[in-house]
């Protein structure tokens, strides 16, 4: 009945900046049923080739080095580097990894899966960690209220 919010989210954004889909190569980093999977398929949809990149892929950096697209949901904190990144190519980072930071008043912060860094050097466009995807998480909740409201009061 519903799409995922956070994969939801994902597509929104790269509709939000002009990120053309169709025909573009999009590799999904991660399988599970609330992130990966529905990304891959949202991406599908919107004419992406996708290939799903998981635990078991054998060579995961050669693969995502030919995205125009990625989008990470993995949870392993900076988990792709530089050199899996295609020049040019739009990264959406879902994963949410606290680190150690001795530095910070909690004794840790929160990085994505994407080396950010790195990523800045080389991407056309990259979502932060905080502050990209989780916004839009809660963002396509209220999203999907609304729908759920209109649809149980038969507004248009
Ligand atoms: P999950 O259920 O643990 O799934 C992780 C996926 O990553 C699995 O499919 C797993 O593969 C794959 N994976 C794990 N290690 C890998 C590796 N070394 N190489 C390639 N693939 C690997 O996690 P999830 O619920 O999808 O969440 C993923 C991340 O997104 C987490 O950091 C979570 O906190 C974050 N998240 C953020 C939001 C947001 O709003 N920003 C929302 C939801 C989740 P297998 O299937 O082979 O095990």
């Amino acid at each position: 009945m519903f799409v995922p919010c956070t994969p939801k989210g994902c597509i929104e954004l790269l509709h939000r900046y002009g990120v053309d889909i169709k025909g573009k190569r999009a590799v999904v980093i991660g399988r599970s049923n609330i992130v990966g999977m529905p990304a891959a398929l949202l991406l599908q949809r919107e004419d992406a080739t996708v290939t799903i990149v998981h635990s078991r892929t054998k060579n995961p950096e050669e693969i995502t080095r030919q995205a125009d697209i990625i989008i990470s949901a993995v949870g392993q904190p900076n988990m792709v580097r530089g050199s899996w990144i295609k020049p040019g190519a739009v990264i959406i980072d879902v994963g949410i990894n606290p680190v150690e930071d001795a530095s910070s008043p909690r004794g840790y912060r929160l990085v994505g899966d994407v080396c950010y860094d790195e990523a800045c050097k080389i991407a056309a466009a990259v979502t932060p960690v905080p502050g990209g995807v989780g916004p839009m998480t809660i963002a396509m909740l209220l999203s999907n209220t609304v729908s759920s409201a209109k649809r149980a009061y038969n507004f248009n």
